[in-house]
């Protein structure tokens, strides 16, 4: 974030959850300024286009939603990196069911309040008592 020195930070309004979001982020500032977007929803609108890509990615990438919250199984890790955690999890249009196996898990968090209907659930836990969020947030914290 560009450091500014007295006034107001450069703002812009969302045009899709109406927040109002500084518009001089570093990098993104530009971008979210251009779409009239905050960073909450382009954050979003990026996992949604790897929803719109069929969930995954040629380099290994594959996005899991479960109850409402996206995880992102990265491939799996080099000695000396940072590793994600494990999970076994189903995916729901698996005709046959299989038990896939990550090591690389990394959480995004609850799908966005205005992206829910656009970014479905696609996979469940293999053991329904295994849970990545134990400090479930109460529905609707997040819009
Ligand atoms: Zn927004």
């Amino acid at each position: 974030m560009r450091v500014r020195r007295g006034g107001k930070p450069e703002m812009h309004t969302c045009k899709i959850c109406k927040q109002s979001s500084r518009s001089d982020y570093l990098k993104s500032g530009k971008r979210l300024k251009a779409y009239s977007v905050c960073l909450k929803c382009d954050f979003w609108l990026t996992v949604y286009g790897y929803a719109c890509q069929g969930y995954e990615t040629n380099e290994g990438y594959r996005l899991l939603v479960i109850d409402g919250r996206a995880y992102v199984s990265c491939p799996a890790s080099q000695p000396g990196e940072a590793v994600g955690l494990k999970m076994d999890y189903i995916l729901l249009d698996d005709t046959g069911q299989n038990t896939f196996t990550a090591n690389n898990v990394w959480s995004l968090g609850e799908v966005g309040y205005y992206f829910r209907d656009l970014i479905e659930d696609n996979a469940k836990f293999a053991n329904p008592r295994f849970t990545m969020h134990p400090y479930k947030y109460p529905a609707g914290a997040y819009r």
